[in-house]
């Protein structure tokens, strides 16, 4: 039997998304294609707060991550590090034989904007990557004061992964000036994996329009090129796609800030529950993330026996990424949840913990 996933990443699925993906397929050059891509950019841009084009990459977040950087970033790059994520990002640049720094933090600390604006001073840089919400650790960076600091050095390109904020929190690209904005389908959007938005500023495309080694597969001039026409570069995982206007329905039919509030109130639901038996957030205080709760295991709980118990009710949450297995554990409150199906959750992990002993 299959749980329902609170893990943060990828989330529970609904039945109509499922059903909306089992359509008959189009040709990707079609007009029926060209309709539906064009009615999906303006509520992508919505979510967005931007005017420029979105793109619908098929791939999971990383090959747009990978490829954003082999588009602008020419001199150095500087990876801004607080997390599983953003560290490997580190490591991705440098395997793209980018030269690349690391502007390191601890797991759970958010990146400090002092520390961003000293060390791009410093010169040389032509790109930052940034992650807004470190799903690894929960913890969420203020992506307006970062931006702050990255608007007074207007020759670095910014690429900003908001992979587990997207759709749960509002993201104002244009009024920030971020250049590169990516979030993937399996967080918050509770879509399968293996599509990714990304949306691009005059200023990035510019830059890549320049790099050599850019390839062809995440070229953002090419993406812009067949954007203008309706379409994707190569042919796109349209199921998603299908499941992606779907979504942006139901996104329309229940309203940005009622989806934005959904997702703050469970979240604090979730903290409300830990915080009274006894666990404390990971992150540091006022970082927490809005999509995910990751819990300090402050209590020695036995955690693969706890969700050991929590599988024979329905249901799995996970037990702490890379060197937090053990130490923490994350429940997720990102995509379709209600009051009704966290409370559900909930009652299962009390039951569960109850029934190890702990
Ligand atoms: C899940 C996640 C990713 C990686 O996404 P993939 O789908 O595995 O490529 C990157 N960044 C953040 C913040 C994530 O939560």
């Amino acid at each position: 039997m299959s749980c329902k996933l609170f893990i943060p990443g990828p989330v529970a699925v609904s039945e109509k998304t499922l059903r909306a993906m089992a359509r008959p397929m189009i040709g990707h050059r079609s007009a029926d294609f060209i309709a539906l891509y064009r009615r999906l950019t303006p509520q992508l841009q919505a979510l967005l707060g931007t005017r420029n084009s979105v793109y619908l990459a098929t791939s999971s977040a990383w090959g747009v991550m990978e490829g954003a950087l082999r588009n602008v970033a020419r001199r150095k790059v500087l990876c801004c590090m607080n997390g599983a994520f953003s560290d490997k990002w580190l490591d991705v640049a440098r395997r793209c034989g980018l030269e690349a720094g690391g502007l390191q933090f601890e797991w759970g600390q958010p990146v400090d904007p002092a520390a961003l604006r000293a060390e791009l001073a410093k010169g040389g840089y032509d790109a930052v990557t940034l992650i807004h919400n470190e799903t690894s650790c929960g913890c969420m960076s203020d992506l307006p004061a970062l931006a702050a600091v990255l608007r007074d050095f207007p020759d670095v390109i910014s690429i900003v992964d908001t992979v587990s904020s997207f759709s749960a929190v509002p993201i104002d690209q244009d009024a920030l000036g971020l250049d590169i904005v990516l979030a993937g389908s399996q967080k918050a959007l509770a879509l399968p994996p293996g599509l990714t938005v990304v949306s691009v500023s005059q200023r990035a495309l510019e830059r890549a329009a320049t790099a050599p080694a850019r390839g062809y597969y995440f070229d953002l001039v090419e993406f812009e090129k067949n954007h203008e026409g309706g379409m994707t570069p190569s042919t796109p995982v349209i199921p998603l796609i299908y499941a992606l206007e779907s979504k942006l329905d139901d996104i329309a039919a229940e309203g940005l800030a009622a989806r934005f509030a959904r997702h703050a109130r469970l979240n604090r639901l979730v903290r409300e529950w830990g915080f009274a038996r006894g666990f404390r957030l990971f992150p540091r205080d006022g970082y927490g993330s809005v999509t995910l709760n990751c819990f300090a295991n402050t209590r020695g709980v036995d955690l693969p026996a706890l969700n050991q118990q929590l599988k024979t009710r329905g249901f799995v949450i996970d037990g702490g990424y890379g060197k937090l297995k053990g130490k923490t554990f994350r429940i997720s409150n990102m995509g379709d949840e209600t009051d009704a199906t966290m409370t559900e959750l909930l009652a299962a992990l009390d039951a569960s913990l109850k029934a190890i002993g702990a």
